[in-house]
């Protein structure tokens, strides 16, 4: 398979560490509040990477962390604890805030059918892990301690910020018009921050340097060091977060074993909303939830994710889904009607050779670096072709698993027939009950413009696709 690699601005072949076997780390959501669609995108993206090693039978373990403490109204040091900034705002406790806007996150990664990690950690359960981070850090000199907090040496590291690049020079000068810190370097970040004498927090902890908590980085490389080693094949995450959060992690990882820590970083783009990016401001922010609530099926995001590549960033429009719903319907409308074939036919020679024609061109587009697009391309050419039904069930069956869109999953006719062509079908039966038959044929033939069949049985109307 070819994956692009953040660290090198490349595409790669992937070699795991360990042959057959893959380890992955999925920077999960700080509970502070609701997931949006943008959170639903780059989980989805993780999720498709993951089906994909899977269906290329690799042995996958996936991890993911739950951040209910340390993450900073800032990304950098500076700010408020989200997680405690809105347990007062809601008079409610962390934990219950982390109880409620985890249970949210599940519930938008069940909707888009995106797999549960085989480990999820919360940070708050791994503050032991950090500490002893943390320590090996400041045995081999590399951590400080200042008035608010440890603070990880940058400097001591030849290539730090090689990740995303960054232009160390470039930003010592820009810090020298900014206010006086006692950091040593301005790229410096905190490993552990001491609670405020003035202010009561809910969640703090001892630790040798002082009562406080983590900062938000540290979580990730010692939770996934636990679970994965010291060294591990494939770090996801969105990519806001290659020039902070993600740069700091391998700084304190690498720091701290002297290994690399992550051999290809997986990053997914931005999602925008109808041309605007999401933000508190716009009041643009949208939950899986409020798709829903409009009558679309969450899988229909879905498929118009998969029609757009992971690195390119994807524009949402209530059109573009409600196109993308369309599709999604009538393909899976096709499949459960080769669902019910059971006599298989013997195939010719031709159809054969295009049976494992389609085969290869699918495998070979999702192993080119995840090129969903061109996967729904080979869907839609496959469902079009005269390969009989019987092996295109097959075919999707095995594809979905990649996929992720339920498309053998059929439970009800209805389910597959867009609204619009219900109504039409309803208005259709009371004209007729009405003896208008003029106007009842001129429906049959609106419906057929949209590629649906009409046929009138003893129990009623029946709806298909032509
Ligand atoms: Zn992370």
């Amino acid at each position: 398979m070819k994956l692009y690699n953040t660290l090198s601005r490349k595409i790669e072949e992937f070699k795991p560490l360990e042959k057959g076997k893959v380890g992955i780390y999925i920077c999960g959501p700080t509970v502070y509040d609701y997931a949006h669609i943008g959170h639903a995108i780059a989980y989805v993206n993780a999720d498709v990477l993951i089906r994909v090693l899977k269906w290329l039978d690799y042995e996958v373990k996936s991890v993911m962390n739950i951040t209910d403490v340390g993450h900073l109204t800032d990304d950098a040091d500076d700010g408020e604890d989200k997680m405690e900034k809105k347990a007062k705002a809601e008079e409610k406790t962390a934990e219950e805030i982390a109880e409620f806007y985890t249970k949210d996150f599940w519930q938008m990664t069940k909707m888009m059918n995106i797999e549960k990690p085989d480990v999820v950690c919360r940070a708050t359960e791994y503050i032991k892990e950090m500490i002893e981070l943390i320590k090996r850090l400041e045995e081999k000199g590399m951590a400080y301690k200042i008035s608010d907090g440890m603070y990880f040496d940058t400097s001591k590291l030849k290539d730090y910020g090689k990740l995303a690049r960054l232009d160390i020079e470039g930003l010592k000068e820009g810090a020298r018009v900014e206010k006086n810190t006692a950091k040593k370097n301005i790229t410096d970040f905190a490993l552990w921050k001491f609670s405020k004498k003035e202010e009561k927090r809910q969640m703090e902890w001892d630790s040798p340097w002082g009562v406080g908590f983590p900062g938000w980085h540290i979580e990730c490389s010692a939770m996934s060091m636990k679970h994965l080693g010291e060294s591990f094949d494939i770090h996801t995450g969105g990519i806001e977060h290659i020039p902070v959060h993600h740069t700091n992690e391998i700084a304190q990882s690498e720091g701290a074993t002297g290994k690399q820590f992550v051999k290809y970083w997986f990053h997914s783009n931005h999602l925008m909303v109808e041309d605007e990016k999401m933000s508190k401001s716009l009041k643009n922010f949208l939950r899986v939830e409020d798709i829903k609530k409009k009558g679309f099926d969450p899988l229909s995001l879905r498929y118009l994710f998969l029609s757009g590549h992971y690195r390119t960033k994807m524009n949402f429009t209530w059109k573009g889904l409600a196109a993308a719903e369309e599709g999604y319907k009538k393909l899976k409308s096709m499949v459960s009607e080769w669902g019910g074939i059971k006599n298989r036919t013997s195939l010719s020679e031709e159809k054969l050779q295009k049976l494992q024609g389609l085969s290869l061109k699918f495998k070979q587009t999702v192993e080119n670096d995840l090129a969903m697009p061109q996967a729904l391309a080979v869907v839609w050419e496959m469902v079009k072709s005269n390969i009989p039904e019987q092996d295109k069930w097959e075919l999707i069956q095995d594809w979905d698993r990649v996929l992720g869109l339920n498309l053998t999953q059929v439970k009800n006719d209805k389910l597959q027939i867009p609204n619009e062509i219900e109504e039409l079908k309803k208005k259709r039966e009371e004209l007729r009950k009405e003896k208008k038959w003029d106007e009842a044929d001129e429906i049959k033939k609106q419906v057929e413009e949209k590629g649906f069949k009409v046929e009138d049985t003893t129990e009623g109307t029946v709806v298909k696709l032509k």
